[in-house]
């Protein structure tokens, strides 16, 4: 099941690492930049998915949150 969270409902700074943090197959280069991001929850783990920056392929990465104790 797919939850889709509002981008908008991040801080600023989250914003930009995950959009300046990605990864394009068909680039083969990372940090390219997304664009049209989408934020939502899968299995209980977290994804942003958008568009490559560059070529507009569509690119999906795992957002991995710290445990802070
Ligand atoms: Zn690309």
């Amino acid at each position: 099941m797919k939850q889709v969270l509002d981008f908008c409902s991040l801080d600023e700074v989250e914003r930009k690492i995950f959009l300046e943090d990605t990864w394009c197959d068909k680039c083969s280069e990372a940090d390219l930049g997304m664009i049209n991001p989408e934020l939502y929850i899968e299995d209980a783990r977290k994804f942003i998915s958008g568009n490559c920056a560059v070529c507009g392929t569509k690119c999906i990465s795992e957002i991995v949150v710290k445990i802070v104790d």
